[in-house]
């Protein structure tokens, strides 16, 4: 456990629930566990008790990636964890494909509605059918046009121009709108959308005051910091201030709330986590502030002095996008300025 980790509390112990299986960590209020193929090896996803015009059964929040074992064990919950109830309706935090990949199929299996944010949707459905940010040629010309010289890494995002699709092959034709604050009855309760920026266009977070639970999606995770990356569909993104104010968000609810994270498991100290986050985003940017003081830096210059360990090619993109958003959030803020040098990079320099 890091020591940023010592200071959350687990009230539910470090029982995980099996494939296949529930636990409930609230009254109505069910968690379970789908394997992902990334480091990032599981996410969780959440059953709520629901009643809609008097038909009793479940809404989903979260769906898992496309693929065959995640819908095999989504068959194994329908039959043993659902009290032989329907699925009435799929609630999706946002976009990236762990939690939307299998919406198109939850939502045609029950004949129910999918909910997401606007943005979120509309991105789902742009990516599934594109290349639009998250590999293929632009993406790898952005990546170079911030530092990224290694022709592997290049030949590999170029490669990747499927990745987002081959997770989402399909994203529902229609969706319901979720937006900040609106409140959705679910099983008699109310559960308020909080609105969040930098990681996903616009991701939603549940919070429900009567059982004090939030869930969080990837906006507060226990024990990594949530990605926070530019992409070259939108090259100019100031997305780390878009998410550091986001997480102010989170400030009004109770200190005790039980927050249900995507990844890893639920925990107390709400608080204290977006504190951490805060400080943790703040010594990048002191990090970066000073090597761009010394000289001018561009986004792969940094990742020595961002990461401080040796990155795989996979992560190397992923780093990039963090830098590239600390170093935006300097820009926007007007302490840094940048230049294009004859080859198009990128270079950032103190004011
Ligand atoms: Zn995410």
């Amino acid at each position: 456990m890091n020591p940023n980790e010592l200071e959350l509390n687990y009230p539910l112990g470090d029982a995980l629930p099996a494939p296949g299986t529930t636990r409930e960590v609230a009254p109505g209020v069910r968690w379970l566990r789908m394997a992902l193929p990334f480091a990032l090896d599981h996410i969780n996803l959440w059953l709520l008790r629901d009643r809609q015009a008097n038909v009793e059964g479940w809404t989903v929040v979260d769906c898992g990636i496309s693929n065959d074992a995640t819908r095999t064990a989504w068959e194994q919950i329908f039959a043993e964890q659902l009290e032989w109830l329907p699925v009435l309706r799929v609630i999706v935090t946002h976009m990236h494909p762990d939690h939307i990949g299998l919406a198109h199929w939850l939502t045609e299996r029950w004949n129910c509605r999918l909910w997401i944010s606007a943005t979120d949707f509309g991105m789902a459905r742009l990516s599934s059918q594109s290349t639009t940010g998250f590999g293929g040629e632009r993406s790898a010309a952005f990546f170079a046009s911030h530092g990224l010289t290694d022709p592997e890494a290049l030949a590999k995002v170029r490669a990747r121009s499927n990745y987002y699709a081959g997770m989402v092959p399909r994203v529902p034709d229609a969706y319901r709108r979720l937006t900040d604050g609106l409140a959705v009855e679910i099983g008699g309760r109310r559960w308020r959308c909080i609105v969040g920026y930098g990681h996903a266009p616009e991701h939603m977070a549940l919070h429900c005051e009567d059982l004090g639970v939030l869930i969080s999606g990837d906006m507060v995770l226990p024990r990594i910091s949530t990605n926070v990356s530019v992409h070259d569909v939108e090259p100019e993104a100031d997305s780390l201030a878009l998410f550091l104010a986001s997480l102010r968000h989170f400030d009004a609810l109770p200190a005790e709330t039980l927050v249900l994270p995507s990844h890893g498991k639920p925990f107390t100290g709400l608080h204290t986590r977006t504190r951490q986050l805060h400080q943790h985003h703040d010594e990048r940017l002191a990090e970066v502030r000073t090597a761009c003081a010394e000289r001018p830096c561009h986004a792969a210059d940094l990742l020595p002095v961002l990461f401080k360990r040796k990155l795989d090619l996979h992560q190397t993109t992923f780093a990039i996008g963090e830098s590239i958003a600390h170093l935006h959030a300097l820009w926007h803020a007007g302490e840094l300025e940048r230049e294009a040098d004859a080859d198009g990079v990128w270079r950032f320099r103190a004011v």
